[in-house]
């Protein structure tokens, strides 16, 4: 039987049968309107204050703090378009950002720069780390908001967020961390954190597509970005997706109770990079030691990311070049770009994305059939012909 290996986890993930189950009781039995005064609709508003709270709980902070949206890219632009727009009211329109954020930010930041924002995008090092120095250096009396990833989405560095996040309140702005991807592969708690704002999305931790969450803390204030109904506390309209919440409760439960299995993730990862970093001329991307568990980006020279992909496919592998949001686009990635990758370079990288549920088989798997590959691409290549002609073959 041909093998399946599903190793682009960072794009999606598959839901939890568990989490499936309890959307679909919800679907079937809690299926009112939470804001109705009848039965059905207590039922629901039931099940979306409990379902707070449990959220809540697993993210060490309070129930009023949890704001539903429909995604991870609804909660980054609501929390930096919230805060830049009603900051501005005080005088404050200045965004500090980095350069290798999802889209979801950057195109936040573009587009209020359009509204007369100005933003400072802050370089990276080779590894992808932000330092902190230069968030300090970037605040001015002007600055409304820090907004920095807690883990990057491409190649796994983990931001020092908490080292950041002293710093923005010690420079008097608000703190936003867009923790989509860290979100279930970190053990996170937000009061000892101390962020603003948080954003978080479901289907990247086993439950649906369409579910997102804002963390916002007790007392900062946000403008609305979606007006309507007098859902969650006032502040988003629209009446609640209840299976869904229930459904990235259960989720985040799950994480949770799995989070002791993150060093055999994080061991299974390693491998990885052991074995194909053996491939001449080839360079792994990312920090060494503050990078997720699940996440490998490797750079192999003389060939193109989405080539190998094609081949990866037909051999019952599924990866990514990079992010799934710009996988429809042949441009090189922003996030290797700003690691100082050259532009050549940054078209031929792998991103295998594992997740708790991947197997020791899944990984040799991957070590044996990725080198053939690599092989076979590089002899289409007139640029290996001359290393081959050179006798550098072997690096
Ligand atoms: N932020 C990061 C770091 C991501 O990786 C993604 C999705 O890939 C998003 C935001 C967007 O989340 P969503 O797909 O829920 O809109």
């Amino acid at each position: 039987m041909k093998r399946f290996i599903y190793a682009d986890n960072a794009a999606t993930t598959a839901v939890y049968p568990e989490v499936a189950a309890e959307i679909q009781k919800c679907c079937l039995e809690a299926w009112g309107n939470p804001s109705s005064a009848h039965q059905k609709g207590y039922e629901a508003k039931d099940i979306l204050a409990s379902s707070r709270k449990r959220i809540a709980d697993v993210l060490g902070c309070d129930e009023k703090e949890i704001y539903f949206t429909s995604c991870g890219t609804e909660a980054d632009n609501w929390a930096i378009k919230g805060a830049a727009r009603r900051l501005a009211k005080k005088g404050k329109n200045h965004i500090v950002t980095t350069a290798i954020e999802h889209p979801a930010v950057l195109n936040t930041c573009k587009a209020l720069e359009k509204e007369g924002f100005e933003v400072t995008y802050l370089p990276v090092d080779q590894y992808g780390i932000v330092s902190p120095e230069s968030v300090r250096d970037a605040i001015t009396d002007k600055t409304a908001i820090v907004a920095v990833m807690y883990a990057n989405n491409e190649i796994g560095t983990i931001e020092p967020i908490a080292e950041i996040t002293k710093i923005a309140h010690e420079r008097g702005t608000l703190m936003f961390t867009d923790a989509v991807q860290a979100v279930g592969n970190v053990d996170i708690n937000l009061h000892e954190l101390g962020v603003d704002m948080l954003a978080l999305s479901g289907h990247k931790l086993h439950a649906p597509k369409g579910i997102g969450v804002l963390y916002i803390k007790k007392g900062v204030l946000i403008d609305n970005l979606i007006d309507g109904g007098g859902q969650e506390n006032r502040k988003r309209a629209g009446t609640e997706n209840i299976p869904y919440i229930a459904g990235l409760a259960k989720a985040l439960e799950m994480a949770k109770e799995r989070m002791c299995e993150l060093p055999r993730v994080a061991a299974m990862r390693d491998r990885l990079i052991e074995g194909l970093s053996k491939i001449p001329y080839s360079h792994v991307h990312g920090h060494p030691t503050e990078r997720l568990p699940g996440i490998v980006n490797i750079g192999f020279k003389f060939i193109e990311g989405e080539s190998m992909l094609l081949w990866l496919n037909l051999s019952g592998i599924c990866a990514s070049t990079g992010s799934a949001c710009s996988s429809a686009s042949l441009d090189a990635s922003h996030v290797l770009l700003a690691t100082g990758v050259p532009h050549e370079e940054a078209h031929g990288t792998l991103r295998l994305s594992i997740s708790a549920d991947t197997t020791d088989e899944d990984i040799d798997f991957i070590i044996e059939t990725v080198p053939p590959i690599v092989k076979r691409l590089r002899e289409m290549s007139p640029l290996w012909e001359e290393i081959v002609a050179a006798g550098k073959e072997n690096g």
